[in-house]
């Protein structure tokens, strides 16, 4: 949600902007700009409602030369995303500049202070209140730079990663946070500001991750680190451990449609070196030190957001199943507003992509003050919920840059699939039999995963078949009902067609009443216990013609009769059943949404990892 990119060196500051802001543009794209110090000191700013790429073919590059800067790509949350809300801000007598990823929740207050002492303000973001404070702390604190931005946080409630420029001390940027990711490369001489790792792979794998609370101020050559309470910090470079072609589309036409088809090789990287085939036995390192707590837990408490709580439904319907644990899944929006109860025999366990989601970040907080044990499944390593939680496990699926998300699923799918099989083992509620059988089909499922995958332009047939539909609805029973959530969360997100997700049986208790000969019905119909149940519920909605459309296994042969169109998947274990019947739903909800020409890859109002609450 929202990107900040920075740099300060010997280079020419504004490529290194703009190719930073592209790379970060999947966190929020409805406005960009950058502010540069050029050679004759004086700071160029150029902001824009669009994409960067606008940016890119309308800024006057000569004006823009310089050696040190600053960007932003929005994602709006305190006024419209128009040009003049577009960050960086600057502040009434211009010698700041800012851009801010986060909310400022006392803005109002501090701005009717600031308003008292002759401050006059044009934009409607929160962000320029800050940028305004730190001018007038400036005036009030002799003139020193640091000493205003880190006095000025220190008036602020809410959230932030910043980074700042001041005309009168063009040597630096100072950067911080406080709930919103920021870090910083380092390489010869030169300092890549940047929200994530993305930006700045291209310049050097060393980099310095911020803490909440803590701001650093960047020199070409030079780096201090502190907390805004003014105590030094020292902190280690670490190394970036994926690739700079791992972050490129390569030759597909999105990161979407990339990340859909590489997820036969990703989800070996979730399971790779953590199971033995042969028995099923799973070892997760990251897990060791909370093992006891794990084994003696009373409830499990799931809690995410959006796709990952999707996960989420699915690591209920196994853990209880397999380890006869109760489970309950909460959105992690909802989770601390209600006084919810958490005693200290609970694990909460916290599924996010990013390791940064607000909510999610806050769940795993509350859950913490009331002493339970937390549980991180995240994907971004070193992210805030991996270091905060007691302990967790990385989900391994690399970078994701597709907004919606797929690769992420599927591998948090596996990792939840791994716990459950660490637990179910341990503590003796599966037998050694049913154990073996899962972990043969986990050696199998790449390959199985491979061939939904080379169908791809089947699924593509069927989905432009459905491009103008208005409505959809996804169907399933049992650990396919979340799939089936997922589904069409994935058509909604990207093809603004108003789907639902529903589980199979409450249809006749609502929602059947929507279903004519336009109504397009996507049945989960997998072989497994519901199976002669969802075949009932097929039924019904062909007695009242809606179109139905199954995802079958490859050895059914009587689903033809009832279908419309089948989606062949091929069969594996039920618990992994759910990952191999996700990807033709990633597929059609993609296919439909490029044969109606939207931009799967930046969907309107949405942006990857959400880090406002
Ligand atoms: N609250 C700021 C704004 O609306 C920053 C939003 C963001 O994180 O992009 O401009």
């Amino acid at each position: 949600m929202c990107g900040i990119v920075g740099y300060i060196g010997k280079r020419n500051s504004l490529p290194i902007l703009v190719d930073g802001l592209k790379r970060l543009e999947y966190r929020g794209y409805d406005s960009a700009g950058v502010a540069v110090i050029n050679s004759a000191t004086e700071v160029k700013l150029f902001k824009k409602a669009g994409k960067v790429k606008e940016i890119e073919t309308q800024i006057p590059v000569n004006e823009f030369e310089g050696n040190v800067g600053i960007g932003h790509t929005r994602w709006a949350t305190h006024g419209e995303p128009n040009d003049n809300n577009a960050h960086p801000h600057t502040c009434m007598n211009e010698k700041f500049y800012l851009v801010h990823n986060g909310i400022i929740e006392n803005y109002k207050t501090i701005k009717k202070k600031l308003a008292s002492e002759g401050y006059v303000f044009h934009t409607d973001t929160d962000t320029e209140i800050l940028v305004n404070l730190i001018a007038f702390n400036y005036k009030k604190h002799k003139n020193n730079f640091e000493v205003a931005v880190r006095l000025s946080l220190c008036e602020v409630d809410g959230t932030y990663g910043i980074a700042c420029l001041c005309i009168e001390d063009p040597g630096k940027i100072i950067v911080a946070r406080k709930g919103s990711p920021l870090m910083f490369g380092v390489g010869q001489d030169e300092i890549i500001v940047s929200s994530d790792a993305s930006a700045i792979i291209a310049h050097t794998k060393n980099v310095i991750y911020l803490e909440d609370g803590e701001y650093a101020v960047l020199r070409r050559n030079g780096i201090k680190l502190k907390t805004i309470d003014d105590e030094d910090i020292h902190r280690e470079v670490q190394e970036i451990e994926y690739d700079l072609d791992m972050i490129e589309k390569s030759g597909y036409d999105h990161f979407m449609l990339k990340e859909i088809c590489e997820q036969p090789d990703i989800v070996q990287n979730t399971y790779r070196g953590r199971i033995k085939f042969e028995t099923g036995e799973v070892k997760l390192g990251g897990l060791t030190n909370i093992k006891e707590k794990i084994l003696n837990a009373k409830r499990f408490i799931i809690t995410a957001c959006g796709t990952a709580w999707h996960a989420g439904l699915v690591g209920e319907y196994m853990l209880e199943q397999y380890c006869r644990i109760p489970t309950e899944v909460e959105y992690a929006s909802e989770f601390r507003y209600r006084n919810p109860i958490i005693r200290q025999d609970d694990v909460v366990i916290l599924v996010s992509q990013s390791g940064e989601t607000a909510d999610t970040l806050a769940a795993m907080r509350e859950a913490k003050k009331h002493g339970a044990t937390t549980l991180g499944l995240v994907n971004v390593v070193g992210s805030t919920i991996a270091r905060e939680v007691d302990a967790g496990t990385y989900i391994h699926a690399g970078p994701e840059i597709g907004v919606a998300s797929t690769k992420a699923f599927t591998c948090q799918l596996m990792s939840l699939i791994l716990l459950t099989m660490m637990i179910a083992k341990e503590k003796g509620t599966i037998d050694d039999e049913e154990l073996k059988k899962i972990g043969a089909e986990i050696e199998l499922l790449p390959y199985k995963m491979k061939q939904l995958i080379d169908k791809k332009d089947y699924f593509k047939y069927i989905a432009e078949e459905f491009k103008d539909a208005k409505n959809f609805l996804y169907l399933g029973r049992g650990l396919n009902f979340p799939v089936a959530l997922e589904g069409a969360l994935k058509l909604k997100e990207i093809s603004y067609i108003h789907a639902e997700g529903y589980p199979a049986a409450e249809m006749k208790h609502g929602p059947i009443a929507l279903i004519d000969e336009n109504m397009p019905v996507v049945f989960i119909a997998t072989k497994d216990g519901t199976y002669d149940k969802v075949i009932s519920n097929i039924e019904e909605v062909r007695a009242r013609k809606g179109k139905i459309i199954t995802i079958a296994t490859e050895d059914d042969d009587n689903i033809a009769d009832y279908s419309d169109y089948v989606l062949r998947v091929p069969k594996t274990h039920e618990i992994l059943q759910p990952i191999v019947n996700s990807i033709p739903l990633q597929f059609l909800s993609y296919y439909i949404a490029t044969a109606r020409g939207c931009n799967v890859d930046q969907p309107r109002n949405l942006a990857k990892s959400v880090t406002v609450e």
